[in-house]
């Protein structure tokens, strides 16, 4: 068990008249959904609703709610920019039902005690249930493996030094043995830092136009290449976190053809933007891998149609407004994503065409929760109610007001999106509505 959240009690409760759609199911239909104490135990035409809570939903869309494999809680020593109670309504409101959180906290976490902490704090205010990946190495400097068999045993739900890369190769390589061992999932942000000190944007046209230094596609694929190769080398699996660049996406189609057991995650904001947005010098738009070409989108898209790449990640990351108030090149990387990961997906991929509606449902639930070895949230008769009603027709305006994150800086400020979650239920609690 390596999710946890606190104790609220189990809904009773039958939507009815919803589009049911659960792709890995294969379920398109419309009918009525009953859940009884947070398990679901019918499907069907004019169910009885007993005493239960009715929730009228025709014309809406009912899927299995989303999993995030990658979210920054901030968590310890941030709270003013995310708690983790913050941090899981915004999630709630996004439609997950699961969260992973990011270990490049103040402190780092990397000891068993910090940990176990935050194990405690979940269960007094996560409203979604909440995984905590562990560092790779103490401090995440790069020098020393963690007690990676003990994080284990303490509840870590994979591995991970994000934030950076494992710069050394013989680190990485010994953290990939160990995976034999704790069987948790190591994710890795891959980077290069020779070829990125300094950097705030795609080394690119608009780079050069801008006259600011460029991260190089080639600073993310050379690590991905390096760590796809030890992957190989020792037969440990391995998951890429946010791939930005297509170098990285043909590398990871290449290692998994040749039957490396390798997985990928992208964000909404590689999907949605390239570096033409940064013209506008937002620092709303300043994140770690920067927004890219316009075959570098066109490459991620195809991954994630494909199934090369399983999992949309939103890099959830959190900053106070006086941070995201400097000028581009002081300003710190990472924008927010829970609250508007599927809207905007909806609005930029599926209306135009670009992905179906399906696809994107499942690359943002089943898919994740696969590669870090989560229950599947599924719409069938004895599963744990993990829902999400969406309502597609509705338009909405990305507004802060709306946040329930503590920070607001995200890319889509001021937009019109359309498509809104109206209803969570995770892990067969009411989380949102
Ligand atoms: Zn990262
Ligand atoms: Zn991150």
């Amino acid at each position: 068990m390596s999710l946890f959240a606190q104790e609220i009690p189990r809904a009773n409760l039958v939507v009815c008249g919803a589009r049911i759609v659960d792709p890995v199911e294969g379920i398109d239909v419309v009918a009525d959904v009953r859940v009884d104490d947070g398990v679901i135990t019918a499907i069907g035409d004019r169910l009885d609703t007993n005493d239960h809570r009715v929730v009228g939903a025709s014309g809406r869309v009912l899927a299995p709610a989303f999993v995030d494999p990658h979210v920054h809680l901030r968590t310890p020593g941030r709270e003013d920019e995310e708690t983790i109670a913050s941090g899981t309504a915004a999630a709630a409101a996004g439609g997950y039902c699961a969260i992973l959180a990011m270990p490049n906290t103040e402190p780092v976490v990397d000891s068993a005690a910090v940990l176990t902490g935050l194990v405690a704090r979940a269960r007094k205010e996560a409203i979604v249930p909440t995984g905590f990946l562990a560092a790779i190495t103490k401090r995440q400097a790069g020098e020393e493996l963690t007690e990676m068999g003990e994080l284990a045993d303490a509840g870590a739900a994979g591995f991970t030094d994000d934030g950076r890369p494992v710069a050394s190769a013989a680190m990485m390589r010994r953290a990939l043995a160990y995976h034999a061992i704790t069987g948790r999932r190591l994710a890795v942000h891959c980077e290069e830092p020779s070829l990125t000190k300094g950097t705030h944007l795609h080394a690119g046209a608009v780079s050069a136009e801008l006259g600011i230094g460029g991260y190089p596609s080639l600073g993310e694929s050379l690590c991905v290449e390096r760590d796809l190769a030890l992957a190989a080398d020792t037969g440990q699996p391995l998951h890429l976190m946010h791939l930005s660049a297509r170098e990285s996406v043909e590398a990871l189609e290449r290692a998994q053809a040749r039957g490396t057991s390798a997985t990928g995650e992208v964000t909404p904001h590689h999907l949605c933007l390239t570096d033409d947005a940064v013209r506008s010098l937002d620092p709303n738009l300043k994140m770690n891998p920067p927004l890219r070409a316009d075959s570098d989108r066109a490459a991620l898209i195809e991954a994630l149609r494909a199934g090369t790449i399983a999992a949309v990640a939103t890099d959830h990351a959190p900053h106070a407004r006086e941070e995201k108030e400097l000028t581009f090149e002081d300003a710190p990387f990472g924008v927010t994503g829970l609250e508007t990961a599927f809207a905007a997906l909806y609005t930029h991929l599926v209306l135009p065409g670009l992905l179906t509606l399906e696809t994107l449902l499942e690359r943002m639930s089943a898919g994740p929760a696969r590669i870090f070895g989560l229950d599947r949230p599924r719409i069938a008769k004895g599963a744990p109610a993990n829902l999400v009603l969406l309502d597609l027709e509705s338009g909405w305006r990305v507004d802060e007001a709306g946040f329930r994150s503590r920070s607001a800086n995200s890319w889509l400020l001021g937009e019109r999106l359309q498509g809104r979650v109206a209803m969570t239920v995770a892990d067969g609690r009411v989380a949102f509505e």
